[in-house]
């Protein structure tokens, strides 16, 4: 065979790519095809911070290929019909790609195989690329899915690991294929003002400089906020820039509590595929319903309001919700009380909260997001679902000296020590000072009216 055509979709890598590895041992000539799909941003992808972070991706992933001599080719348009144009202008025999877990992944590969055998040519998907392990490949008896984390862990674990594959020396690109120009994330407005550099080379950087410094320490602090201790790598895995495989891969190479801890996290990942692949409506659905009755109408649109914009009374939420804004990522513990706050304390619906998160994180992933916000909301697969966290108790714990407050709330950034948490408790004048709301709820208020809508009261 002449040509293969590889396609990337969220796997913007040149390092442990099977798909890349099969195509180019497969032909003489391979195209590396990047389809930039109008359905893709119509289906919630085409945030600003993701839009940017995914040029810098695309950008690198040129760089290198160019590096071994070959390119990326840029088409816009639909997947099935654009992927079949370069097949025809290449005469390429077959496409090798990854498989994905949403439905809109799903869809988007039937309808491609579907397309290419019409034209007589064949579609290769391969596992294991943007996942470790497969959704569907360890199960319990008498479901399709793990509905719980810990024995979905112990049987992730015990799964074969495949050895992470080189980035190929050589890549050769037929001549002549035409390619739109590459996006630039200058180019995209109303960015993140801290949002991350994208692409496989930082993505790279990054694994090896956490791993080196920071594994170790990470099962102490992963949950210190302003320690900002763990890896940062979720967007560079949400893009594929970073190889899940080869993360896990060298985390075990290196051992260690915190090596193991951080594999863990890695297993949350494909756990929420694996429920996702399994019951695509979770994404808009309750995994477990609970009959909620979420608040709505003005009061619930006006502390949704505050709750986007950072300014709740509650320094530690609002310090989360500025930090989102800012960065366009979010430390996980602060999404955990965020979330809770949103959905148990004010109980307003979890979807809202997701949508936001959606909106701004460049991690933003539907499995992850969405199952995340169910599992804090109690309508995923939380096993305790009714739990509430509380965010005084919850930053004097994980915040005990209010760095990360201070870090995000300057206004409140002179009072000293834990008592930024609580700034309700100054008096007078003292209080007068601080431009800074008073808290919109009262916990006990809001805890009270969340067991009293779960029947818990
Ligand atoms: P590390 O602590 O270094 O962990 C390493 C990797 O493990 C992460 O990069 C991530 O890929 C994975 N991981 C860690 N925690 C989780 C988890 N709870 N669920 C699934 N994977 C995990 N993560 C996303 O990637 N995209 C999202 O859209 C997303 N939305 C979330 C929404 C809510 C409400 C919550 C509570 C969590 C969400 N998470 C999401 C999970 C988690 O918060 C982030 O993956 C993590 O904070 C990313 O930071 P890190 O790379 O430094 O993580």
């Amino acid at each position: 065979m002449t040509v293969s055509v590889v396609l990337f979709t969220s796997d913007l890598r040149l390092h442990d790519h099977p798909p890349l590895r099969a195509a180019v041992d497969a032909a003489r000539e391979t195209v590396p095809l990047f389809v930039r799909d109008p359905a893709v941003d119509r289906a919630g992808f085409a945030a600003p911070n993701r839009l940017a972070f995914l040029a810098d991706c695309l950008t690198d992933l040129d760089a290198g290929l160019r590096e071994r001599g070959g390119r990326l080719v840029v088409r816009g348009g639909d997947t099935a019909a654009e992927v079949c144009a370069v097949v025809r202008q290449s005469e390429a025999d077959e496409v090798h790609m990854a498989a994905d877990h949403s439905a809109f992944a799903r869809a988007r590969e039937e309808r491609l195989r579907q397309a290419l055998e019409s034209e007589g040519r064949r579609l290769y998907v391969h596992d294991a690329v943007t996942t470790v392990v497969p959704p569907g490949d360890v199960t319990p008896q008498g479901s399709d899915h793990f509905a719980v984390f810990t024995p979905y862990f112990r049987r992730w674990s015990a799964e074969p690991l495949r050895t992470p594959l080189a980035a190929p020396r050589t890549v050769r690109v037929p001549h002549g294929l035409r390619s739109e120009r590459l996006p630039t994330s200058a180019s995209v407005a109303d960015v993140s003002e801290g949002l991350a550099t994208g692409g496989e080379t930082e993505g790279r950087r990054r694994l090896g400089a956490w791993m080196s410094r920071h594994a170790d320490a990470y099962e102490e602090r992963h949950d210190d906020l302003a320690g900002d201790a763990t890896s940062r790598l979720s967007p560079y895995l949400h893009f594929g820039a970073v190889s899940p495989t080869e993360a896990v891969h060298r985390a075990r190479s290196r051992g260690g509590a915190g090596a193991e801890a951080f594999v863990r996290q890695l297993c949350w990942r494909d756990f929420h595929r694996q429920v996702l692949a399994a019951r695509p409506a979770t994404a808009v659905e309750d995994y477990r319903p609970r009959h909620d009755n979420w608040r709505r109408g003005a009061d619930a649109e006006a502390d949704l309001k505050a709750w986007r914009e950072g300014l709740t009374g509650y320094p530690v939420v609002d310090a989360a919700m500025r930090q989102l804004a800012h960065e366009g990522w979010m430390h996980n513990r602060g999404r955990l009380l965020a979330a809770s706050f949103l959905s148990k304390t004010l109980y307003v619906d979890w979807r809202e909260g997701a949508r936001h998160f959606l909106d701004l994180l460049v991690d933003g992933d539907v499995a992850n997001n969405q199952l995340n916000w169910q599992w804090v909301a109690g309508t995923g697969t939380d096993t305790r679902p009714h739990r509430v966290l509380n965010p005084v108790l919850q930053a004097k714990r994980y915040d005990p000296y209010g760095a990360y407050v201070r870090r995000w709330v300057p206004e409140l950034a002179e009072l000293p020590g834990s008592s930024i948490h609580e700034p309700w408790k100054l008096k007078g004048l003292d209080r007068a000072a601080y431009d800074y709301p008073d808290p919109i709820v009262d916990l006990a208020d809001g805890l009270a009216r969340f067991r009293h809508a779960r029947g818990r009261d």
